[in-house]
């Protein structure tokens, strides 16, 4: 277990929203609840310049934000972000799922887009002071949870290319059902070999909006073939398997062994994907990280060698693969069901995350 880092809620000063939605409109908010639609009553905020570091952090009313047009993110892309959820539980007590990793992430993104650290003090704190204020927006459905998706941008308004000197850090939150509706669906994944998300010594392994601006138009041929996700190969050999658009694959084998594309410093290490390993090993079962080509996977998909395969992130936790295309091929994984394992881990993980079973690793924070 490791020791809690302090979250310093009590920078972010709190202005409350002169505007809050009553009673009746949020309980409405809450009925239906899609993914990313619908946030809360406000948002954390803070401002870093170079001579007063991070100052002027507060907790406001969600709203629009003024930028200048020359604002540097607009123009060159500097920019950052996170994801993770708030949970409550039975008790009526909140609280998130390893946000210490999602600080540390944050810090290691920063740096990569040479955007100013935010203490982890700072990035606790924030989510803190946001969840206490907004507590009645996180949601006590089955399988629901307060989003929260820290991020941080140049806002300097500046043409020239070199890192911004005013940066803007906020979080928000958006109250979201389960991703799943009606239980387990597997989906249909696209294995792109005309793009790739990231290149050796690029941005792969930072959580950084450009990934994704690079991701969405062979995310649309994925659309185009059916599929609901798009799955990269490495940018240097087209050969091996590295990970979704946000999320991270996960291989199952017929001797029940787990294998998943080791960090080679393209792809994006998941909490989640950690939190699997982590299980995976303390289950006794042998893991590999490793690096899988697609020749291999194509194979023994086609030979029942590969039993189950299941991509993995924050958003949906585990969803099974029932189908993987590519140009050369088209190959069932799973029809219907989720297999075994992926099923397993979901409920382990989830339960975890609810307060269903005891957290041996400390993993959750008491938010309130
Ligand atoms: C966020 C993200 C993931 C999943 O990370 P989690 O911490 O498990 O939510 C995987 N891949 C990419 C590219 C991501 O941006």
């Amino acid at each position: 277990m490791t020791e809690q880092i302090h979250a310093d809620a009590s920078a972010f000063a709190v202005r409350p929203s002169s505007h809050p939605r009553s009673l009746a409109e949020r309980t409405a908010a809450l009925e239906h609840l899609a993914f990313g639609t619908t946030f809360s009553d406000h948002m954390a905020h803070a401002v870093w310049t170079p001579d007063a570091g991070w100052h002027d952090q507060r907790i406001e009313a969600y709203g629009p934000i003024s930028l200048d047009p020359a604002a540097a993110v607009l123009h060159y892309a500097q920019e950052i972000f996170e994801g993770l959820k708030a949970y409550r539980h039975a008790d009526g007590s909140v609280w998130a799922f390893r946000p210490e990793a999602n600080a540390h992430r944050f810090a290691t993104s920063a740096h990569r887009l040479a955007l100013p650290e935010l203490p982890a003090e700072h990035f606790l704190g924030s989510i803190e002071a946001l969840v206490r204020t907004d507590l009645e927006w996180v949601p006590d459905s089955p399988g629901s949870s307060l989003y929260l998706r820290p991020f941080m941008f140049a806002s300097e308004p500046f043409l020239g290319v070199r890192p911004a000197k005013q940066v803007d850090y906020l979080l928000i939150a958006s109250p979201s059902g389960p991703y799943f509706t009606s239980g387990f669906q597997p989906v249909s994944i696209w294995v792109a070999e005309d793009y790739h998300r990231a290149g050796p010594g690029g941005t792969g392994a930072a959580k950084c909006g450009g990934n994704y601006a690079a991701s969405l138009l062979p995310q649309q041929q994925a659309a185009a073939h059916g599929c609901a996700q798009v799955c990269f190969l490495d940018a240097a050999t087209n050969t091996y398997l590295e990970e979704l658009g946000g999320m991270n694959v996960f291989l199952i084998t017929d001797d029940g062994a787990v294998h998943t594309p080791e960090l080679t410093g393209t792809i994006l290490e998941g909490v989640t994907r950690s939190s699997i390993l982590q299980l995976l090993r303390d289950d006794g079962r042998d893991v590999h990280e490793r690096q899988i080509t697609l020749a291999e996977i194509t194979e023994q998909v086609a030979s029942g060698r590969i039993t189950e395969i299941f991509a993995c992130g924050t958003a949906a936790v585990v969803t099974p693969v029932g189908h993987l295309k590519g140009a050369e091929f088209d190959l069932t994984v799973a029809d219907g069901n989720a297999g075994a394992l992926t099923q397993w881990l979901y409920g382990h993980l989830t339960d975890l995350q609810y307060g269903r079973t005891p957290d041996p690793y400390g993993w959750m924070r008491r938010l309130d």
